[in-house]
């Protein structure tokens, strides 16, 4: 199947997101180069995010990048819900917790960082997934070992994280080894494995009532995305 223009709608998914970020206050954000606490095993990514880091990173680097996960402990976080699952889930009456594990191997990873990370410095950053582009603090973490986002931004990143997972639908979700590996391998099996779940379309904008004025003007240059429009003006 070519996915080459669902990749390219994910790569102007992220340019509309730099620049939701530009528009923030200077300072609004304390996310620098080499700062790296939060380049952990635990980053989550569709496939899609996975296909566009398989094409544009070169194959040899990538598989040396992956730790081997069939004879290694790697601990990692798998989650058992995606973020249109959880959605779905909480339409549903249930009480999802996308924060749940999907088996015994879910464990927040140990101290170890993620397989991409080099000296303090991501190998795959151009093509990084949206789960670490999103991943932002108004303070640096050392400080208080956690990061600090403020609501509005992370309305809009859920936003985002929405998006991203609707148009890969028919693909999966997963920890990113999990979902570079399914890739790799045999995608056919990819849930036989159980290492990854499926996306879901949006079934509601995760959106608080306050945030609902402030963000409609990215839910509409996202729409127009959508339907291959260029972005307002
Ligand atoms: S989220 Fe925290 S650790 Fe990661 S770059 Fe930002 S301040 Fe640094
Ligand atoms: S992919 Fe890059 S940005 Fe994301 S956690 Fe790994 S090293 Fe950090």
């Amino acid at each position: 199947m070519d996915h080459s223009q669902p990749i390219t709608t994910l790569q102007e998914i992220y340019l509309l997101y730099d620049e939701y970020l530009s528009s923030l206050a200077p300072g609004a954000i304390a996310c620098r180069k080499t700062c790296a606490d939060c380049c952990t095993p635990n980053v989550t990514m569709t496939r899609l995010e996975g296909l566009l880091i398989r094409k544009s990173v070169d194959r040899e680097q990538l598989t040396a990048r992956l730790p081997d996960i069939s004879s290694t402990p790697f601990p990692r976080y798998r989650p058992a819900l995606s973020t249109n699952g959880y959605v779905l889930t909480c339409k549903s009456g249930g009480d999802g917790d996308p924060e749940s594990f999907a088996d015994e191997q879910s464990q927040e990873g140990d101290p170890s960082v993620c397989p991409f990370l080099e000296n303090n410095l991501c190998t795959i950053y151009p093509v990084r997934p949206f789960g670490c582009r999103c991943m932002l603090s108004t303070r640096p973490c050392a400080q208080t070992g956690c990061a600090d986002i403020d609501e509005l931004t992370l309305t809009v990143s859920t936003v985002f994280l929405q998006l991203i997972e609707h148009i890969d639908k028919g693909g999966f979700f997963g920890n990113m080894t999990d979902v570079l590996y399914a890739l790799s391998c045999d995608p056919t099996n990819a849930f036989g494995a159980h290492t990854v779940i499926a996306n879901h379309p949006i079934p509601a904008l995760m959106v608080p009532p306050e945030h609902r004025g402030r963000i409609q003007d990215i839910v509409f240059s996202l729409n127009r995305l959508l339907a291959g429009q260029p972005p307002a003006p």
